[in-house]
């Protein structure tokens, strides 16, 4: 057995967004609070983190997280890869492996230009070994299978590690994707508010897509604050439920996709 837990569940903007006093940016329940999208799978004392975007450091000093052996990122967009920077403390003690598209990892390198460049060597840079991702590779003892979602027109990286699926910022998924996510125990998507949007699932696409593949439970991830927990909580088919922040769910290892 594997966890994982929601580090954020929202989108770009984080939830209260600066400057908004909408009902949710305002609301007292805890499950409004959205920091930006990212999670953390723990098995046999390894820590692999999906994404790490801006809120890196208030999640890791939240959630007491003093050690990261590998970092999966979906794609190369601000909120999913910012927090990069903030892992100094981290990769002191062992260089940090990311896993990323190669298009993803040009872009951490000219954002992280100093992070690379030997003549900046020394206490202020990130140690981070860049690793192109490979359709399955072996990670910390997890057998991470990578699938092509689409971010509007752009192509990003989904993951299948044994029963789960995690799928960020996605608003189609080809078929091939499917068959990989097909039937998955624990489906973690996207779904960014009720309306359609150009670039994400609405919740009705998200529910539709989680159908389709026959997903046994599934959790939305990367909403915007048009997503009223307590409301929408309330609209969502069986087995379907909004994610909130701090969410630790179980999935099995060995329950994964066989070709
Ligand atoms: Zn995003
Ligand atoms: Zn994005």
């Amino acid at each position: 057995m594997a966890t994982i837990t929601i580090l954020g569940s929202g989108t770009s903007d984080g939830i209260p967004q600066i400057g908004c006093t909408c009902a949710v940016c305002t609301s007292d329940d805890p499950h409004d609070k959205r920091l930006r999208s990212s999670a953390l799978i723990r098995h046999e004392g390894k820590n692999v983190l999906i994404d790490c975007g801006p809120d890196f450091r208030e999640q890791a000093l939240r959630y007491g997280i003093d050690q990261i052996d590998a970092i999966l990122c979906t794609h190369h967009h601000f909120d999913h890869i910012t927090g990069l920077g903030e892992l100094r403390p981290l990769s002191r003690r062992q260089e940090i492996s990311v896993y990323a598209l190669p298009a993803t990892i040009e872009h951490i390198k000219t954002r992280f230009a100093y992070a690379f460049n030997p003549e900046q060597h020394g206490g202020g840079n990130p140690a981070l070994r860049l690793i192109p991702l490979r359709a399955r590779q072996e990670i910390e003892g997890l057998t991470v299978l990578t699938f092509t979602v689409m971010h509007g027109n752009v192509p990003i990286t989904g993951f299948r590690i044994g029963g789960m699926v995690y799928i960020t910022d996605a608003s189609a998924i080809p078929g091939e994707s499917k068959e990989i996510a097909r039937k998955c125990p624990l489906l973690i998507v996207n779904a960014l508010r009720e309306k359609p949007h150009p670039t994400h699932f609405s919740i009705a696409e998200a529910c539709a897509f989680a159908a389709e593949i026959e997903a046994e439970r599934c959790f939305f991830i990367h909403m915007a604050h048009l997503v009223r927990h307590a409301d929408v909580s309330e609209t969502l088919p069986d087995r379907v439920w909004l994610a909130y922040d701090g969410l630790t769910l179980e999935f099995d290892l060995r329950d994964g996709f066989t070709e």
